[in-house]
């Protein structure tokens, strides 16, 4: 039970940041006696730290004292090994991003090998830069783009990367010798934006994101909506057109070859090759390999119409699956992220207007569409809520263990 309570004032003092012990008490319904006792365990243990008298209250009474997560209490590894990229950060325990680093990995040809050891000598400069601060490391979140058994922490598919069956998280345990949790891409920075982006207080968020490929999250109450075997969220191989272009998984017409940045550079590379014109060949120097997002978004923006047109039927079909997702979830709000977040501008109003016009209007009228607050981050802050919520959930066995770690 006491454990139970822990958790909660820990996750109460994660959600507000800055609050204090009676404020706790009110969202928590624990007794004040209860919080006051439980937050003496967690400022002896320098988890939780006093921040002074709010003077800028206005509220009549005694000023309160405030209380927030200590920084230094320790740090949390967030990485999400891409298609073609790598990205790490580290955070203090209040979350703030203390280290970062990306890379791309196109040059490795989805190596299996090659990508796998360039991920560990990464996370491990992290970790020997951490460990020189003396910080304890509480955990690695590590998200990957594709199927994975996030009790095993084994990637089971990646249908881009062309891997399978490779037990990421437990070869990472062994050599770094820290907590690991693996999971989808998608459903960690699912759970990222509902823990510290734009889902935050929103209890049922439908999470898009759409890169080279094309996935998602639910989440409702905090919690990740995984499905029975963990494999919940594949949207982007939801068949969309039966008779359509082939998929990497293997099946055809998937939404992900209509919605994501390959179906984009597509669109583009097909306009080009019947003779339409554009700024584009400039801009690659007729390499259409080169082509980004962002220099398709710029083009649309600067009157190419070649490029808006892209861009613009890509938005049709990101909106016509989500209106079906709508329909299917009713959830408060729907978060995009990925690449193609970069071009909301163009996107936004096309995916509202395709919703408005195909979902249907109660689910419609309830749920909002916004950006990712995180954008390109979203799944590495994501890692970092994984590591966050099996610590929270079980304090206690991670108050010891950190101990031992630091001594
Ligand atoms: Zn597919």
């Amino acid at each position: 039970m006491r454990e139970m309570n822990l958790a909660l004032v820990l996750n109460t003092l994660r959600q507000h940041k800055v609050i204090s012990r009676a404020e706790i008490a009110r969202l928590t319904g624990l007794q004040k006696a209860t919080v006051s006792s439980l937050i003496k365990e967690l400022l002896a243990k320098n988890y939780v730290m006093e921040l002074g008298i709010d003077s800028s209250s206005n509220q009549v009474g005694r000023p309160s004292n405030k209380l927030g997560l200590n920084p230094d209490a320790g740090c949390i590894i967030g990485a999400e090994i891409g298609v073609d990229f790598i990205n790490v950060i580290a955070t203090d325990f209040a979350a703030n991003i203390c280290r970062e680093h990306q890379e791309s990995t196109i040059g490795l040809m989805a190596n299996q090998d090659a990508i796998l050891n360039r991920a560990t000598d990464i996370i491990q400069d992290f970790q020997m830069a951490i460990s020189q601060q003396n910080h304890p490391i509480f955990g690695i979140g590590l998200g990957l783009p594709g199927l994975v058994n996030a009790h095993t922490g084994t990637l089971l598919f990646a249908p881009n990367l062309g891997w399978r069956d490779v037990p990421i998280g437990e070869w990472m345990e062994n050599h770094f010798h820290l907590p690991v949790y693996v999971d989808n891409e998608a459903n960690l920075a699912a759970l990222g934006e509902t823990y510290f982006g734009a889902g935050q207080d929103y209890d049922f968020i439908l999470y898009i994101v759409s890169g080279i490929g094309l996935g998602g999250g639910v989440v409702l109450n905090g919690q990740l909506m995984t499905g029975s075997a963990g494999f919940a969220g594949e949207f982007g191989h939801m068949t969309v057109d039966p008779t359509g272009l082939r998929c990497n998984c293997g099946n055809s017409g998937c939404w992900e070859t209509v919605a994501s940045q390959n179906a984009v550079f597509r669109r583009v590379r097909e306009a080009i090759a019947i003779g339409t014109s554009s700024s584009l060949m400039e801009a690659t120097n007729g390499d259409l390999t080169k082509l980004t997002i962002k220099m398709i978004t710029e083009a649309a923006q600067n009157g190419d119409q070649l490029a808006l047109r892209a861009l613009e039927d890509t938005g049709f079909w990101l909106g016509i699956g989500i209106a079906n997702l709508i329909n299917a979830l009713n959830p408060k709000r729907v978060v995009i992220g990925g690449i193609l977040s970069q071009a909301e501008k163009i996107l936004l109003p096309i995916i509202e207007e395709v919703v408005c016009q195909r979902a249907l209007q109660w689910p419609c009228e309830n749920t909002d569409i916004v950006i990712a607050k995180y954008g390109a981050q979203s799944c590495v802050i994501g890692g970092v809520a994984a590591v966050y919520r099996k610590v929270l959930s079980q304090p206690n066995d991670w108050m010891s263990q950190s101990r031992n770690q630091r001594s």
